[in-house]
C-alpha cells in the first residue's frame, strides 16, 4: 500500500476512535440524540477530519441506521442498548467503527454487548491475506452462539476504499458458504452483531441517511460536492439548503438519491454491535481504530 495512502487510513482511524469513544462519554439517560450526533461530528470536523457517514445512534431492536433529523427531539432513557457506530475521513479514507453501550450502565446487557467485542476479537485473530469470508464469519458466530445469543445474519463487514464505505467484499457474521478471499492490501470493516431473539434484521422506516445512487452521479451537483459518494445526513443538507426536504424529495424522485431504512428486529429484542476498521496488508494487519 502507498505510504502516503497508509498514513491517512491511520489519521482516520484515529479520529474514528476518538470520536467514538467521545461519543460514548456523551450518551446518558436524558440526553437528546440529535446533541449527540451533531457534537461528536463537530469533534471530528474539528480535529480536520469530515464524517465517514451520518453519526448512527441505533436503539434496543433497531440495529443500524438511525440518524436524528433537524428538530429531532427523541432522548436517551435508562436501559436503553444503544449502538454507536461513526467514522472519519481524512482525504476521502475511511474509518468506521462502533460500540455499544448501556444507558444508565444497569448492566441488565452486559453480556450481550460483551460477545459482540469478543466477537470482534475472535474474528480479527482469524486476518491474514487470503482467508475466507466464511472463515471470519465463522469466528464472529462461534463467540455470539457461546453466549447463547444469535448472530444477525443479514448484516455483516464490508470492503473500504476512497470515498466508498461498503466496496465489494462481505464480511459475514456466521459460516455463510462464502469462500472469497480477502486479498492483501484490502481496507475492511468487521461488524458483529448479536440479538436476543431472531438474528434477521428488516427494513423500518426511513432514519435519515441517504446516499447518491451509483449509476446518476452529476459531478456539478450540490450533494456531490459537498458530500461526494459517502453516505449524508438530512441534517448535512438542511445546513447548505433553506428548501431540503423538497430538495431530498426531488432527487429520490429521480433516483438520484436513495435513503437508507432503519435496520431492525421486533420491539422485544435487543441487539448489540461492535466494529472496527482494519487493513489487510501482506505482511501486516492494522487495527485502524483501536
Ligand atoms: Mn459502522
Ligand atoms: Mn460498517
Amino acid at each position: 500500500m502507498d505510504q502516503d495512502v497508509k498514513r491517512k487510513y491511520l489519521e482516520a482511524g484515529k479520529l474514528g476512535k476518538m470520536a467514538l469513544e467521545y461519543g460514548a462519554s456523551l450518551v446518558s439517560p436524558g440526553a437528546k440524540l440529535f446533541d449527540v450526533a451533531e457534537s461528536i461530528e463537530k469533534l471530528i470536523r474539528d480535529n480536520g477530519g469530515k464524517p465517514s457517514f451520518p453519526v448512527n445512534l441505533s436503539i434496543n431492536n433497531e440495529a443500524a441506521h438511525y440518524s436524528p433529523f433537524r428538530g429531532d427531539q427523541k432522548k436517551f432513557s435508562t436501559g436503553d442498548v444503544v449502538k454507536i457506530d461513526v467514522g472519519a475521513q481524512v482525504d476521502g479514507y475511511l474509518s468506521d467503527n462502533a460500540t455499544t453501550v448501556e444507558v444508565g450502565e444497569g448492566g441488565k446487557y452486559s453480556d450481550l454487548i460483551q460477545c459482540t467485542r469478543e466477537a470482534l476479537n475472535a474474528a480479527i485473530r482469524t486476518l491474514r491475506p487470503m482467508i475466507s469470508a466464511r472463515q471470519v464469519g465463522s469466528a464472529i458466530e462461534g463467540v455470539i452462539s457461546s453466549h447463547g445469543f444469535k448472530p444477525v445474519r443479514n448484516l455483516g463487514g464490508h470492503g473500504i476504499r476512497r470515498y466508498d464505505l461498503h466496496s465489494e467484499i462481505f464480511i459475514p457474521n456466521y459460516d455463510d458458504g462464502n469462500a472469497t478471499q480477502i486479498k492483501p492490501d484490502t481496507v475492511i470493516a468487521i461488524e458483529p452483531f448479536a440479538s436476543t431473539t431472531i438474528g434477521m434484521v428488516h427494513n423500518g422506516p426511513g432514519g435519515n441517511i441517504y446516499i447518491l445512487s451509483g449509476t446518476k452521479i452529476r459531478k456539478d451537483e450540490i450533494l456531490y460536492q459537498n458530500f461526494n459518494t459517502v453516505p449524508f445526513a438530512e441534517r448535512w443538507v438542511a445546513d447548505i439548503m433553506p428548501d431540503y426536504k423538497e430538495y431530498l424529495r426531488k432527487m429520490m424522485g429521480s433516483k438520484e438519491v436513495s435513503q437508507f431504512p432503519v435496520l431492525k428486529e421486533h420491539s422485544t429484542s435487543r441487539i448489540s454491535q461492535a466494529e472496527h476498521t482494519i487493513m489487510v496488508l501482506s505482511d501486516e494487519i492494522i487495527v485502524t481504530t483501536k
